[in-house]
């Protein structure tokens, strides 16, 4: 998707367009108070000399108002590494942030709030990789950008959930540690034909030369994509039955196999544009059905919006325009840890 209206500094031109795209999912009156906002923070953007980059998970008023570029975490990662900005503002999560700091560490990279966290991000330390060096050596780790800069700098190379087989694949190796996403691990394991184990499940402490598996992976899960069931997906189906199910590959293995198409939020944009059916269900986080409906008035969206992201949520117009007022909050990497992080970056994005 493209971004229309991130140039936009009129409150009651920005209000009028987004009348017309998210009239029927989001009250008039906060469209008005939202349209101010945007207008603000458009401006102050020009003044500033700072680009907006905004996830596809972000609410549905800011992410078609403000971003100068949306997309998945591997999209958003190759526009830090290549602005002329002085300023990047991350609508997104603190992981993703780091993220445009590695790839750009001369600009002032912004989070407009310090609690926009994430389960999976949290579910191991740069001690824990250390750890699985330790016990597997010489296996060379790949880890999922979801995950702090400390982590990143323990590994030979990140992924995103768009590019996860390739980077598996390009290894190499037997062997690969691939964290921290157990549901991920699981999914990119039967892509890439490969056996998985979790290390703290296993009996053996053997090396790397005797494991008979060729993945070794962790117990880290995203909390919304953790929770959908092939119990939601056969009562939707039981009542929509031309329902086109579209799973996030962070959703159980289970999920995935019973829905009909499984990809990065990108791929998942690409297929709902590029094909025809009555309707679509995405499994994952509910902005996203609001923010593609938008701009495909023609296409309709299921959403289960009982699941959210309370990190995604975390970001506001309001504090956006505060992180460009106030300049806040500043992401700081530690130099030893930045140049480590860098090269398992870089090298993820060289494999594309
Ligand atoms: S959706 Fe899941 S992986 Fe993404 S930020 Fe939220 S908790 Fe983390």
């Amino acid at each position: 998707m493209t971004p229309v209206l991130s140039n936009e500094t009129s409150a009651k031109r920005l209000y009028h367009k987004l009348q017309d795209m998210l009239g029927d999912v989001v009250p008039d009156f906060e469209l008005k108070y939202k349209a101010e906002l945007a207008a603000e923070i458009n401006r102050l953007k020009v003044e500033k000399n700072a680009v907006i980059l905004g996830h596809n998970y972000m609410e549905p008023a800011l992410f078609h108002s403000i971003p100068d570029y949306v997309g998945d975490s591997l999209d958003l990662a190759r526009k830090a590494a290549t602005t002329d900005k002085d300023i990047i503002v991350f609508c997104g999560v603190r992981f993703m942030a780091e993220t445009a700091k590695i790839l750009s560490p001369t600009r002032t990279v912004l989070l407009p709030s310090k609690k926009a966290g994430c389960s999976l991000a949290a579910s191991i330390t740069a001690a824990d990789v250390r750890d699985l060096k330790e016990k597997f050596p010489g296996v060379p780790v790949v880890t999922y950008v979801n995950t702090y800069a400390d982590v990143k700098a323990e590994s030979d190379v990140c992924c995103t959930s768009s590019n996860a087989a390739a980077v598996v694949e390009s290894l190499n190796s037997d062997t690969v540690i691939f964290l921290p996403d157990e549901y991920l691990a699981k999914n990119v394991a039967r892509e890439t034909g490969r056996h998985i184990i979790f290390p703290t499940k296993d009996p053996r402490n053997g090396s790397a030369s005797e494991l008979d598996y060729q993945m070794i992976g962790w117990p880290g899960r995203c909390e919304v994509h953790e929770k959908f069931t092939l119990d939601d997906i056969s009562s939707i189906r039981r009542q929509f039955p031309d329902v086109v199910i579209l799973a996030h590959p962070e959703c159980s293995p289970e999920v995935v196999d019973a829905s009909d198409f499984s990809g990065s939020t990108n791929a998942m944009i690409r297929y709902v544009e590029q094909t025809k059916a009555p309707r679509y269900l995405l499994l994952t986080e509910c902005s996203m059905g609001d923010n593609i409906a938008a701009v495909n008035p023609e296409k309709e969206m299921l959403r289960l919006c009982s699941v959210r992201c309370p990190h995604m949520n975390q970001i506001t117009l309001e504090d956006t325009l505060a992180s460009l007022e106030k300049n806040q909050y500043v992401i700081d990497i530690p130099e030893h840890v930045l140049l480590r992080a860098t090269r398992a970056v870089e090298r993820m994005i060289a494999i594309g």
